[in-house]
């Protein structure tokens, strides 16, 4: 058989290039969220609300009281690579905000509706901008599209409306809106346990009622308390150690050998973000199967400090694979202390059950 000649190798359009890039970033509306509350707890909010219609596709929308976006920044906000938060190369290795890309709010843009609501301290009024493909869009036909002033308080609104609705494909792949919208109350839940001193709401659209809600006072073992219940909560220990060798720094509320669960609830934070690891997950279960009847797993919430300049940040754009120097020795020394705690907990049981 003849050859099929050669096709013409052509540069994609930039649009199209941009839609795929964003689509990497942003799977599904969980990571769009992540995304916008990384941001809110970096501009110094303590408070943070979310509103969720048809699992996120529709809309997601997050309002704050942090610092709030300097006018004069919103024609370059939905730009790509467009930060406060990193000058130069070397920053990467101390950041010590979320994020520091400028990613974030440029891929949303690209595949979905984007309008921002904002006004800082020294703003006599806010500022609402809508964006689509990077760029500022005006709201309707014939009106400009700059920043329009309006009444509003300080902190910053972000509103995401019909995600993917430009990538028919994607958006096809979201079968049900309730499998999406438990995925957002996971993640709003790890965020509202995690940050001390930011109170948090989750709530569908219309509904009176949130699903999530904690106050901006509340300790950490009672942020675990309203969202995992008091069953879980009343069976936490305390986990705390630190080594300067590996340079770094874990606490955490780990489950006694009381609570057994079918599944294994890891929150896991590294430098404050919250990061998927199947690795600790697995040494975390094979430390506890001694403690547990067989099949029985544990709540373990872990906030992991790790030295900067030991922790590659830059892997992949989605940035939710984090590796770190010394990851064998570090989860080493965390799941010895974890076991140390459970022998303890075994004895002061006997203990009280004597009393
Ligand atoms: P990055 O977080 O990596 O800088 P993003 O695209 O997420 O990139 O955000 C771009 C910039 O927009 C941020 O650096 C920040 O200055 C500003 N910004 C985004 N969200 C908020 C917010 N909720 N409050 C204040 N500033 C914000
Ligand atoms: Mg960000």
């Amino acid at each position: 058989l003849p050859l099929p000649a050669p096709r013409r190798i052509k540069a994609l359009a930039q649009d199209v290039v941009n839609k795929i890039a964003a689509g990497e970033i942003i799977v599904a509306p969980e990571h769009a969220l992540k995304e916008l509350i990384e941001n809110a707890v970096d501009a110094g909010s303590t408070s943070l609300e979310v509103v969720i219609k048809e699992g996120g596709l529709k809309l997601l929308q997050i309002t704050d009281n942090g610092h709030g976006i300097d006018k004069e920044d919103l024609a370059i906000l939905c730009e790509r690579f467009t930060t406060s938060k990193l000058k130069a190369f070397e920053d990467l290795s101390s950041i010590g905000t979320y994020g520091f890309r400028g990613e974030a709010l440029a891929s949303i843009s690209h595949i979905a509706h984007l309008s921002v609501t904002t006004r800082t301290k020294e703003s006599s009024c806010a500022w609402r901008a809508q964006y689509s493909d990077g760029k500022l869009v005006s709201p309707k036909p014939g009106q400009s599209a700059e920043p329009k002033p309006i009444a509003g308080r300080g902190g910053t609104q972000i509103t995401v409306e019909d995600l993917f609705y430009n990538v028919p494909s994607r958006r096809r792949a979201f079968r049900s809106a309730s499998e999406e919208y438990a995925k957002i109350l996971d993640m709003v839940a790890r965020y509202a346990v995690h940050c001390a001193g930011v109170s948090f709401t989750c709530k569908k659209h219309g509904s009176s009622t949130a699903d999530i809600s904690v106050p901006t006072a509340a300790g950490t073992l009672d942020r675990i308390r309203q969202i995992h219940k008091a069953t879980v909560a009343n069976e936490l220990v305390t986990l705390n150690t630190e080594n300067e060798r590996w340079g770094f720094k874990c606490e955490g509320w780990i489950s006694n050998a009381n609570h057994s669960a079918k599944r294994t609830t890891l929150l896991l934070f590294i430098n404050h973000r919250s990061v998927e690891s199947s690795v600790i997950k697995k040494a975390i279960e094979q430390t506890y199967a001694t403690f547990l009847p067989k099949g029985g797993r544990p709540f373990v919430y872990l906030n992991l400090e790790i030295e900067p300049a030991r922790v590659d940040v830059n892997v992949h754009p989605t940035k939710r694979e984090v590796h770190f120097l010394n990851e064998d020795e570090i989860i080493a020394i965390i799941c010895d202390e974890i076991r140390n705690s459970l022998s303890k907990v075994d004895t002061s049981r006997s203990f009280m059950t004597q009393s």
